[in-house]
């Protein structure tokens, strides 16, 4: 259950003590589908409209307090991204995440190319690439194994630099799934120091 104050809605804590605010801690029950109602239209043509009414009642009416990073994560299409630079003009840094598949690494270039131009108008300056299941890497011995046909490499080009290849382990879903973090459970794990070294570029950012 969230808290209401009179400053605002109390943002849930994680196990890390981060703080996150959903939609989904709004919905009635936890297997209750996300719909946008609407009085009297067909409920697509309020949904972005009702989107972006969210959007900014979780920055302005969420009582964050003093925060070190502030991170949003937008659902793919490159509409959203224009929305949210017009509210959060200051936004420092866009990530884009794809996997070394073939066909999201072509959806992601396009997001890629809608991202250059409305970041150099919001004057967001850094525009990164985090690739998220770059290959297995064995628990036991190390060994990596392409998850997709090359890996990505030979695909799609997308243009910008890429800040993290991060592996797939199985035991980071498992963790997810858990609500323990998988960067203190493992931090051994090769998935582990990527989301690290991750972290620590966007700090110094
Ligand atoms: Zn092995």
């Amino acid at each position: 259950m969230l808290r209401v104050t009179e400053d605002g809605v109390e943002p849930a804590t994680g196990a890390a003590g981060v703080r996150v605010m959903s939609m989904d801690l709004l919905l009635p029950s936890d297997d209750a589908p996300l719909r946008w109602r609407s009085p009297d239209a067909p409920d697509f043509l309020w949904q972005s409209t009702l989107e972006g009414g969210v959007l900014r009642e979780f920055l302005a009416d969420v009582r964050w307090g003093a925060l070190d990073f502030l991170l949003i994560d937008a659902p793919p299409g490159t509409d959203k991204l224009t929305r949210l630079l017009q509210l959060l003009p200051q936004t420092s840094t866009l990530l884009l995440v794809t996997t070394p598949s073939e066909i999201s690494r072509f959806v992601v270039a396009k997001s890629a190319n809608v991202a250059r131009q409305t970041a150099v108008r919001a004057q967001a300056d850094t525009i990164g690439l985090v690739v998220n299941m770059a290959a297995h890497v064995c628990e036991s011995c190390g060994h990596r194994t392409p998850l997709f046909d090359d890996d990505g490499h030979q695909s799609v080009t997308i243009d910008l630099p890429t800040w993290a290849e991060i592996p797939f382990d199985r035991r980071l879903a498992l963790c997810t799934d858990r609500g323990s973090p998988f960067v203190l459970q493992h931090p051994d794990a090769p998935a582990a120091r990527a989301i690290r070294h991750l972290a620590e570029r966007l700090g110094g950012s």
